[in-house]
């Protein structure tokens, strides 16, 4: 990589450090986006620059928006009474593109790993402790997939809540999700029916 002209290997240097992605597959895309017309490239460059510029945080749930609070926080069709709390943006969409839950959610960020380095510090407890202190929340729903990493955190989150909010009731989504499942890979029909089916804990 040293002989690379110095434009294109700063390029592979930042392709590099995503994740998935090392610096043979990094060179591979510089050099597709080098064989674009020019207006194709920039058009590229421009949408990660917006992508920057134009995109929040929810300050009420976390989830990547335009706007904060994001359009599902500020829809007053959605009940208020129950939290959907989700690991990553990811399941939030998976979820509300199904279409069938009319409640709020909350983005974790992640689940608790060990083997990661993950710990609880690190997950959005404090925003989940936000709104539950508004005192309109009555209902907790679980949905962080059937991973080794998800029973953890789904152990730490209903501990924390049953500690602390002894009248919110906690549920989970219903054991049909397949075990080592995360939840954004999903069906429709399968996440509705694990809704339906939620078990108390
Ligand atoms: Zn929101």
């Amino acid at each position: 990589m040293e002989k690379l002209p110095h434009a294109l290997r700063a390029v592979v240097d930042q392709f590099s450090r995503l994740p998935g992605l090392g610096p043979k597959s990094a060179l591979r895309i510089a050099l597709i986006l080098l064989q674009q017309p020019e207006d194709r490239t920039r058009n590229l460059g421009n949408a990660i620059l917006r992508l920057r510029e134009s995109l929040t945080l929810c300050s009420q749930c976390g989830s990547i928006s335009e706007t904060d609070p994001c359009v599902i926080c500020s829809d007053a069709r959605r009940s208020e009474d129950r939290l959907c709390l989700v690991a990553d943006w990811d399941a939030l969409l998976t979820i509300d593109e199904a279409g069938f839950y009319q409640g709020k959610y909350l983005v974790l960020g992640g689940l608790l790993s060990p083997l990661n380095g993950v710990q609880s510090g690190q997950l959005a407890t404090n925003l989940l402790k936000k709104r539950l202190d508004s005192g309109l929340i009555r209902e907790v729903i679980l949905a962080l997939g059937t991973t080794r990493d998800s029973e953890a955190t789904e152990s730490y989150i209903s501990n924390l809540i049953r500690e602390q909010y002894p009248e919110v009731r906690i549920t989970r989504l219903a054991q049909g999700i397949p075990i080592g499942a995360q939840l954004k890979h999903m069906d429709r029909e399968t996440l509705k029916q694990s809704l339906n089916y939620r078990q108390e804990l």
